[in-house]
């Protein structure tokens, strides 16, 4: 406000003034002065008149020629100052000043804003270039730090990828505060080894390292980290996994080493000693993962005829006879060749394409127990789905209209769920299957052993079967201890009332054991391996299916 005041008087008062002079000066001089004596001849209103008129002239000359030129030019420097900041622009104050907008109100009050606002912008960065939780650099803020370890000759380091795999579960089970807790205590356990960390857009943690960790020292990092966390009056055991590139022989900038390094730690999780060092082959798989997406978004656009459903027989133990079986999906791509569902299916899940394959699935399922029902086999058919496909409720619309236009009993479809994705969002699980099961459907806990589940969240599932993991089952002729799991699972599906279904049964021995534990069902290459539609039907008709349920069971 002080600096617009001073610019009205030196505008306003102090120029005019001074062109008045300047005119009486000029004019005192063309008339030759007061030596002449013409200004003398002249009366004296007429020179006051005249010295008025010209005061109000200069002044006039003033506003026009030099004040609205320069508050015009103000005036649009405000005005395209408004329309950057509109459009998020808050960069160049100097162009404020050079037009002296700044003396304005407005644009004095335009300036302070523009400051704060850089101010913030500049704490806000700061912010995205270290993690908070881990006080970490951030993976963005860490690109040129790590273009610059790269480009310096001769100093090679390791960057140390750590990952704790089961964070997610700890999420679920103990909360976010103890997830926290871990990952600082996972940061505290790194400092054994001098580096930089750096925390990675996925959540996992990078640690460049000039000290030589060899395998020993990696070891020794593993045990250190594996160590339960102590939260809160709780003991929670951690799974970790490393990876490690070497640099800068293996990457040559931040993109290639941070791609490296989770592929690294992909291939950790993986692998029993849960430490990879980074080597050309991951960058293979990584490209037929790529490869595999490509292709799977594109057998959706018309060419899902790459796809065929084989069924795999269920024996029921109880009466001998093959009254069910399990739908298990089969892909041949032109370019790909077979790829088998272990490789696809999680690769769909994590790009969202999963939902469209289990409608394939569901409907092909149905349409093929109606070409069983012509041929006179009463079999009821698993499909396998994931906990996406159970929150979405047009899946379960669409499958009971679409049994009821088959005139197909519901009780037919049973839905596989794995037990890990059961435990995701239990609450959420639980009230979606109580709806399938509603409306008639069958719900079956498939890969039972593997994940973690609490007897109290058993009891609450609305399930009607177990199927024990098969490997449980592939080596129960042999293992003692695989013996002991399978007979914990039986007694507590008795319990609980559940069926059970032993899955990957290879040996008439294992077969026999099972028979003798009370188990209801099994399936495995022993019965059959999975079969197209046809020769199931074929099966199913011959001599092979009569066998077992001829007696067969008695004879192993
Ligand atoms: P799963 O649901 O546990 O299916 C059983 C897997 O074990 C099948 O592998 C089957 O071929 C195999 N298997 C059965 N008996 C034996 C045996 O005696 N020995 C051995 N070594 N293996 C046996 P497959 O068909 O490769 O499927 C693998 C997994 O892919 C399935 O495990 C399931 O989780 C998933 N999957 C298969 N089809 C579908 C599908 O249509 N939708 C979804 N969401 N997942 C599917
Ligand atoms: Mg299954
Ligand atoms: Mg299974």
């Amino acid at each position: 406000m002080k600096s617009y005041n001073i610019a009205l008087f030196f505008w306003g008062v102090f120029i005019p003034s001074a062109c008045v002079g300047l005119f009486l000066t000029l004019f005192i001089w063309m008339t030759d002065g007061w030596s002449s004596g013409y200004l003398v001849r002249l009366p004296v209103p007429v020179s006051v008149l005249l010295l008025f008129l010209l005061a109000i002239a200069s002044t006039l000359a003033c506003f026009i020629f030099i004040y609205l030129p320069f508050s015009n030019r103000r005036d649009d420097m405000l005005r395209s100052m408004l329309v950057r900041l509109a459009s998020g622009d808050a960069s160049d104050q100097q162009a404020l000043f050079s037009a002296g907008a700044h003396r304005h109100p407005i644009g004095s009050a335009l300036l302070h804003f523009l400051q704060s606002v850089q101010r913030r912008e500049q704490q806000l960065l700061k912010l995205t270039k270290k993690d908070l939780l881990t006080t970490f650099d951030t993976q963005n803020g860490s690109v040129s730090l790590i273009t610059e370890e790269l480009q310096k000759s001769g100093s090679p380091f390791d960057a140390i990828a750590v990952r704790i795999n089961n964070l997610r579960t700890i999420n679920d089970m103990y909360g976010f505060e103890h997830g926290d807790n871990c990952i600082k205590e996972v940061v505290y356990r790194l400092s054994r080894i001098k580096g930089r960390g750096i925390r990675m857009d996925s959540g996992d943690l990078l640690l460049l390292s000039q000290a030589k960790s060899g395998k020993a020292d990696l070891n020794a990092l593993l045990e250190a980290l594996l160590h339960p966390v102590f939260s809160s009056g709780m003991n929670i055991s951690m799974d970790v996994s490393i990876g490690i590139v070497k640099c800068p022989v293996q990457a040559d900038s931040a993109e290639t080493l941070f791609r490296r390094a989770w592929l690294a730690l992909e291939q950790a999780c993986h692998s029993r000693s849960h430490i990879q060092y980074y080597h050309t082959d991951l960058d293979k798989s990584y490209l037929r993962r790529l490869l595999i997406i490509a292709e799977l978004e594109s057998v959706f656009k018309g060419r899902d005829s790459e796809f065929s459903l084989f069924y795999q027989p269920k024996v029921n133990l109880d009466t001998g006879l093959v009254e069910a079986a399990e739908a298990l999906i089969r892909w041949h791509n032109p370019v790909l060749g077979h790829v088998f569902p272990d490789e696809f299916i999680s690769l769909a899940e994590q790009t969202g394409l999963l939902p469209k394959i289990s409608f394939w699935v569901i409907n092909q399922a149905i349409r093929d127990l109606v070409v069983f029902r012509e041929k006179g086999i009463s079999i009821s058919v698993s499909v396998n789905v994931s906990a996406q496909d159970i929150t979405d409720t047009t899946l379960l619309e669409y499958s009971v209209n679409l049994l009821k236009a088959n005139e197909l009993d519901p009780s037919r479809l049973c839905f596989e769920l794995t037990e890990s994705q059961l435990l995701m969002d239990p609450d959420l699980a639980i009230s979606r299957l109580c709806e399938f099961r509603k409306h008639g459907f069958r719900v079956s806990v498939d890969d039972f052993g593997t994940g973690y589940s609490s007897l109290a969240y058993l009891k609450r599932l609305p399930i009607d079967e177990l199927k024990i993991d098969k490997s449980f089952v592939l080596q129960l002729d042999t293992q003692p201890d695989d013996q002991s799991i399978v007979q914990t699972i039986l007694a507590l599906a008795k319990r609980f009332h559940l069926s059970v279904v032993a899955e990957g049964v290879e040996v008439p021995t294992s077969l026999l054991m099972l028979q003798q534990w009370g188990c209801q069902w099994v399936q495995g290459y022993l019965v059959s391996r999975p079969l197209s539609q046809a020769q199931f039907i074929e099966w199913f008709c011959s001599e092979d299916s009569h066998a077992w349920q001829q007696g067969c069971l008695e004879k192993p």
